[in-house]
């Protein structure tokens, strides 16, 4: 079975997230999306790793094709996850030029941790590729409308809870 992890922070998810995981579960037999709950930015995560988990199963729920989804929460290294799932690769999205360098980077480190798989890098659509994490809660916190950048089923969710803040 060949199975490929995406991974995240995913703070909180967006369209163009589900887009690459959508397209990514045509692919592989199973998808694991997966919340790195301890991953770089820390300290600025909005949405605690549960609730990040929670917005995406509730996301892939309401769509076509997803079927072959699963959503699970890390803290530890990526390759170790990689291995110990026997995954086939992990996928990540690639916007534009400025998200190359880093994760060039990440991909390179994680092959020497682990060779037993594959990064590959698919590109975002041109109708996602200005979306972001941080647009979506920049916009939700000044009481903007968020629906066109995230799915309807947790628009009012991301709202209430970037209201407490
Ligand atoms: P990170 O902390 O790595 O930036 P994110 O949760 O922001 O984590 O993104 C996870 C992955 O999704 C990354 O590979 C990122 O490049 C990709 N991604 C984020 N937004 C989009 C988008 N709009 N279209 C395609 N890929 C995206």
């Amino acid at each position: 079975m060949k199975i490929a992890v995406c991974p995240g922070s995913f703070d909180p998810i967006t369209l163009g997230h589900l887009e690459i995981i959508q397209r990514t579960a045509n692919i592989f037999d199973k998808v694991i999306v997966l919340v790195m709950a301890n991953y770089r930015k820390k300290s600025s995560h909005v949405f605690t790793a549960d609730e990040r988990a929670e917005l995406i199963r509730k996301s892939i729920k309401s769509m076509d094709g997803m079927d072959n989804v699963e959503v699970d929460v890390y803290t530890g290294l990526l390759a170790d996850y990689a291995e110990k799932k026997n995954a086939t690769a992990i996928v990540k999205g690639l916007r534009a030029v400025s998200d190359f360098e880093d994760e060039f980077q990440q991909a390179l480190t994680n092959q020497k941790l682990y060779s037993g798989f594959e990064t590959m890098f698919m590109a975002a659509s041109a109708e996602n590729m200005f979306l972001s994490s941080s647009l979506v809660r920049q916009v939700g916190e000044l009481g903007g409308d968020i629906s066109a950048f995230v799915p309807d089923v947790i628009a009012n969710d991301i709202l209430e809870r970037l209201r407490k803040d």
